[in-house]
């Protein structure tokens, strides 16, 4: 299907159709932004993914609107020679495969740093060599700790911004010890990062670095014991929704106290879309993608996200809605946090005019109605099989 009406671009030219090859699109940001391009655009897709579950909506029957300009590959990049030929074919190459779960980097450091680092080396080299365009996604968790959180607990400097807002080409990049294995992420996403700096610098590569900044929505990871492993951690979005859905305490690692900015997803691939559509303002930067406004501690947003559970699913919480547990016990050996992440938002405003709209109670509210619609009979089926055992 053709975009009903013609696209223009940021500066009104007409947007010619392209091909991209999205590689780790059957996950959850992938999904969500091959529904826009299938749904919104003309664009075709190539989908690279080992999985595609969260896509098969997208792909099957043949009669979609869109049926021919999106084809699933199933491609491990480690290892698999059509990846260079589907580079080659495509216009642009947006990379988004990783390893980017808390619960792995410090009890998985070497899959990390290998899927962050080593396993993205060839997409820049093939992008590179073909002259192609590469969004690559890395993160937010690159700045690490803030300055504010070096200074002492009462310090009136830790309220001043200068020491906590993170700015995409000023700030410096903070990280525990090597001991601290949970950095083996960030690292790893730091060097890649200098690594098509570099490209840029010596070879011409094209490149738009995207940092995200907790993007949430449905289909964020799994459930487990559902659609993951019982035993999985998955981020904390996941890993509440399982709480609320099982009506279990939720878990506050550290006393709850981090603090984090979420953005909804749909805002977060409206950004994405219009770096893909705007080269001649998206090529050479790296863009915090993330919303100031929607700050909260871990704590905050379990207390938030009982009251909308029990709203969406009309059962009053449980008695004890949160318990108090240590990194160690939850995530291991060698976990540690980020204390704070506001993005600056001013390299995005000044290059493609994004501001996100969604308020934190609002997302939070139609997940959380995904996750009970996805998930709530399942559960309710693996509890009674489980009490009939
Ligand atoms: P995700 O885990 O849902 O998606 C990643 C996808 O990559 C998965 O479907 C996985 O199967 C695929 N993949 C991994 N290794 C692969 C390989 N070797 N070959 C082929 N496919 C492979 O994660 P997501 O939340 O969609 O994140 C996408 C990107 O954005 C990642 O690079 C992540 O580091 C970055 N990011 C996301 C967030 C967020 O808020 N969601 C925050 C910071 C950074
Ligand atoms: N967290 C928590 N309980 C959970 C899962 C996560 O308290 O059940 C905390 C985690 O320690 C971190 C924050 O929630 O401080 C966000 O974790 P997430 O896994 O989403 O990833 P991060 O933002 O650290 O990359």
């Amino acid at each position: 299907m053709a975009a009903s009406t013609a696209r223009v671009d940021l500066d009104g030219n007409a947007i010619k159709p392209i091909t991209i090859c999205m590689i780790g699109a059957g996950g959850f940001i992938g999904s969500h932004l091959c529904e826009k391009l299938m749904s919104e655009t003309s664009h075709t897709v190539f989908a690279l993914d080992v999985y595609n579950d969260k896509i098969k909506h997208l792909l099957e029957p043949d009669s979609l609107p869109w049926a021919g300009r999106i084809h699933f590959h199933r491609i491990n990049i480690k290892n698999d020679s059509r990846l260079e030929g589907l580079i080659k074919c495509s216009d642009l190459t947006l990379n988004l495969a990783a390893i980017c779960t808390p619960a792995d980097y410090n009890t998985r450091p070497l899959d990390t740093i290998y899927s962050n680092f080593i396993d993205a080396l060839p997409v820049v080299k093939y992008c590179s060599e073909n002259n192609k365009r590469l969004i690559h996604f890395s993160t937010c968790e690159v700045y690490g700790k803030t300055i504010g959180s070096y200074f002492p607990k009462d310090s009136p400097l830790r309220q001043d911004p200068a020491y906590y807002i993170l700015k995409e080409d000023t700030s410096p990049c903070i990280f525990g010890s090597v001991e601290k294995q949970r950095w083996s992420y960030a690292c790893a996403k730091q060097l890649m990062e200098r690594l098509i700096y570099a490209e840029n610098a010596e070879n011409g590569l094209e490149f738009t670095i995207v940092r995200p900044f907790n993007w949430i929505g449905p289909r964020m990871d799994f459930i487990p014991g559902i659609d993951g492993p019982s035993e999985g951690v998955p981020r904390v979005l996941a890993c509440f929704s399982n709480n609320l859905l099982r009506r279990e305490p939720l878990k506050l690692v550290d006393g709850g106290e981090s603090q984090r900015t979420f953005v909804y997803i749909k805002d977060a691939i409206e950004a994405v879309l219009l770096m893909i559509e705007n080269p001649a303002r998206a090529n050479g930067h790296i863009f915090n993608v993330g919303n100031p406004d929607n700050e909260v501690t871990v704590r905050q947003l379990a207390e938030m996200m009982t009251q909308v559970y029990s709203k969406v699913s009309g059962q009053d919480s449980i008695k004890t809605p949160t318990i108090d547990v240590s990194s160690k016990e939850f995530y291991g050996e060698g976990y540690d946090d980020s204390d704070k992440r506001i993005p600056d938002m001013t390299i995005i405003n000044k290059q493609l005019g994004w501001n996100p709209k969604t308020p934190l109670w609002e997302l939070l509210e139609s997940t959380l109605r995904y996750q009970h619609k996805t998930y709530a009979e399942a559960i309710k089926q693996t509890i009674g099989k489980t009490v009939a055992s």
